[in-house]
């Protein structure tokens, strides 16, 4: 009966603790952020967006937005606006979380 009062199970900013992410709605864990492994996510919450900008990532050109987190302004990673291959048009829309920019909030 346990499990039953667990609660959604939230990453946190690495900085001051602001709830950024659901563990939920993780969709991939084998990322690569700019500093080791990152998280795609389908959702975010408490950022803001950055400029939109065209990057040539490992897997091609992309137009991506970096995400801040809204209380402290940290970039957390970023969004995936535009994908050009169709082989990655599944990442449009979701976001990115650098696993050393989140901690797990109580879990
Ligand atoms: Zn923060």
């Amino acid at each position: 009966m346990a499990a039953e009062l667990v609660g959604p199970r939230v990453y946190s900013c690495c900085h001051c603790r602001n709830h950024v992410c659901l563990h939920d709605d993780i969709i991939s864990k084998a990322f690569q952020g700019r500093n080791g492994r990152a998280f795609l996510f389908s959702h975010a919450m408490n950022i803001t967006l950055g400029t939109k900008e065209d990057r040539h990532l490992m897997t091609g050109l992309h137009t991506v937005a970096d995400i801040y987190c809204r209380d402290c302004r940290e970039v957390l990673g970023w969004k995936y606006e535009r994908a050009y291959e169709d082989s990655q048009r599944y990442k449009e829309g979701k976001f990115i979380f650098e696993k050393a920019k989140i901690v797990k909030e109580n879990w």
